[in-house]
């Protein structure tokens, strides 16, 4: 199955959103397979951010990530990827529809609660950036034949 990759940026300690955000992956049937809290730098945010290295808010959201650790959280399920992204909202918290992550918890473009990769090809090169190979967990859920269909797995 598919695997994603959420950090829980700065924004979701101050608010004090860890357990709110985590409850929402966890209760939409999303497996958590990986979870830590790490200090970023700058080596780690040039490459996670390297899409937005021409933008003139570079500088401003690498010293944003800076502020207090992150959480790292590995999900995963069918679709994960697109699933999360779709909880997610909109960059802009002000203009994502109520009901997601940045729309019920952010009115900021860059004080936005979370990061969540955007494609497949982007979960599995920032899975690889966030978390060695021996920190990413392979165990079942109990629960599995009540999330989904046996033809959909
Ligand atoms: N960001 C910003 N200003 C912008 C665009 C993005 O501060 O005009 C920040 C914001 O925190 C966003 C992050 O840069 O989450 C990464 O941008 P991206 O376009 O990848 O948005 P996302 O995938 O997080 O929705
Ligand atoms: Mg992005």
């Amino acid at each position: 199955m598919e695997k994603t990759l959420v950090l829980l940026k700065p924004s979701a300690l101050q608010r004090a959103l860890v357990g709110e955000v985590i409850k929402r992956f966890e209760q939409k049937g999303l497996k958590l397979t990986g979870i830590k809290m790490m200090q970023l730098n700058d080596e780690i945010l040039n490459e996670h951010y390297a899409h937005l290295s021409e933008r003139p808010f570079f500088q401003r959201i690498k010293d944003a990530m800076m502020t207090t650790p992150i959480i790292a959280t590995c999900w995963e399920g069918l679709d994960a990827v697109q699933v999360v992204r779709t909880m997610t909202g909109a960059t802009n918290g002000r203009n994502a529809t109520p009901g997601t992550i940045r729309g019920d918890f952010s009115v900021s473009v860059q004080e936005n609660i979370v990061h969540t990769s955007d494609s497949i090809e982007n979960a599995k090169e920032e899975l690889k950036r966030f978390f060695k190979k021996e920190e990413i967990f392979n165990y079942n859920h109990l629960t599995l034949p009540f999330l989904y269909a046996n033809d959909e797995i």
